[in-house]
């Protein structure tokens, strides 16, 4: 019997990752991520699998953002009962973050149903609810980094530390099948030396022989500013907007983009660079994601861990004139407040989630600022932002976008250009068979692989969803 690589989910794009492994007759996947993009489509793709998900005997999840860990709720509802192996960390924040998802998707669903009855059209049906989060939870099973764990088919797996959020991983697999047997790595997202909090990248490749790799290639033709440079590339702009006592936004991912946005305005308070100003993070995961922070230390770099030590003062995420905003409340209260303020808000690519709202009540005002600092998928409300579209649809409604629209290119916790080449460099040339590029926009993915191509690779592939491929 052959084995297979399939792949279904962010190919020739950069959400929805899920990719299919066939072997003795056993299906595994990696990752269950949602899709995003437009509402329709996004909801025709997360709720219908392209195979029975009651066939599936493991997932194995590189890490807990939800474009990778998101449809996992989906699966279970439709039938999946098997095992779902990830990080200890990430198990952590799936507890917490599908929760916050299902409850999302709840409120979204609700919310549009109103406006729908209004105009006379049917409901709306949340994709999955807090009762299948619940029965998602129980099948996940942690493991230790760099630790060698069986699967079921004749496969074996390890995680190494991606660097990418806490508890990300890079999975190598070896796989069996009669006298065949193959090394496969997925890279998962994969970091960037010297981010903030997280320990640098591990290379998946030590340990064993790779025949194929499936690699990330979001930014696979860009180059980021430094790291060094994200307090001065924040500190601009957000001067420049209090002066004009401008409400800012910043969406960001709860997790992840969130803290380390946090850490470094911590930095820019504790250096007195940041004029006194209120600082809300609105989300009602963040508090809750960042104590799962404060439980994982074994995730933190060196510079983390000592400050951690240190008294309550310098505690890297927190500080003084920053509000953790848990209540709905407390951040409706805030469409009202007058500037200047920081916002901090879920959902990163603005599709879900209270930065919504707090869009819908800023962006028709020139005075008001939107800092983007995170990749933006086409056709959310993030990348229409980020194309200053003269005018934006927020619910259904349009609104005129007369914000600023500031787009900073140093806050990625995904590896660039350079990183990506010298990180797959490393496998060498002669002794990979095959590379899948996934996790990127064509463009993206084009350009690594031609650079791969120069670099000597010979087999670099782009697959599209539903390609399949053997593994040799
Ligand atoms: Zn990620």
């Amino acid at each position: 019997m052959d084995m297979t690589l399939q792949f279904q989910g962010a190919a020739r794009t950069v959400t929805g990752s899920m990719h299919v492994v066939r072997i003795n007759g056993t299906t595994l996947l990696l990752d269950c991520g949602t899709f995003h993009g437009r509402r329709e489509e996004a909801r025709q793709r997360n709720s219908a699998f392209p195979f029975d998900p009651a066939s599936v005997s493991a997932v194995v999840l590189s890490h807990a953002h939800i474009d990778h860990s998101g449809n996992l709720p989906t699966l279970v509802r439709q039938g999946f009962r098997g095992t779902i192996y990830c990080t200890h960390a990430t198990k952590s924040l799936c507890e917490v973050m599908l929760k916050d998802s299902a409850y999302i998707q709840e409120r979204d669903a609700e919310f549009i149903t109103t406006r729908h009855r209004r105009r006379g059209l049917p409901a709306v049906e949340p994709l999955y609810t807090e009762e299948d989060v619940n029965a998602t939870i129980p099948l996940m099973r942690s493991v230790d980094y760099s630790r060698t764990f069986e699967l079921t088919g004749g496969a074996t797996c390890r995680f190494e530390d991606a660097g990418h959020i806490l508890g990300s991983a890079s999975v190598a697999l070896h796989l069996k099948d009669g006298s065949k047997e193959t090394g496969l790595a997925f890279t998962g997202d994969l970091g960037r030396t010297g981010l903030p909090i997280l320990r640098d990248p591990v290379f998946i490749g030590d340990g064993q022989d790779t025949d194929t790799l499936i690699c990330e290639s979001t930014y696979g033709g860009r180059f980021h500013a430094r790291i060094e440079d994200m307090g001065k590339q924040l500190l601009e702009p957000l001067r420049r907007a209090f002066d004009r006592k401008a409400k800012v936004v910043i969406p960001a991912f709860s997790v992840g983009r969130t803290q380390e946005l946090v850490y470094v305005l911590h930095g820019l308070v504790t250096r007195g660079d940041l004029p006194a100003v209120p600082v809300f993070v609105d989300s009602p995961l963040s508090v809750n994601v960042t104590k799962v922070f404060r439980q994982h230390p074994e995730c933190f770099d060196a510079e983390t861990r000592a400050i951690l030590q240190a008294p309550e003062a310098n505690d890297p995420f927190g500080f003084s004139r920053l509000t953790y905003v848990g209540s709905r409340e407390e951040s409706v209260a805030l469409n009202d407040r007058p500037g200047p303020f920081l916002v901090i808000s879920a959902s990163g690519m603005c599709e879900a989630g209270r930065v919504v709202h707090h869009l819908s009540h800023s962006v028709t005002d020139p005075r008001n600022m939107v800092i983007i600092v995170g990749y933006q998928a086409e056709n959310t409300l993030g990348k229409k932002i980020v194309m200053k579209e003269p005018e934006v649809n927020i619910f259904g409604e349009p609104h005129a976008l007369k914000a600023e629209v500031v787009v900073l290119n140093s806050f990625s916790s995904h590896a660039d250009r350079n990183d990506l080449l010298a990180y797959v460099r490393r496998f060498g040339a002669s002794r990979l068979k095959n590379i899948y590029l996934v996790h990127g926009d064509l463009d993206q993915a084009e350009k690594l692989r031609d650079g791969l191509v120069e670099s000597g690779f010979r087999r670099v592939h782009i697959p599209a969803r539903g390609d399949t491929a053997p593994l040799v």
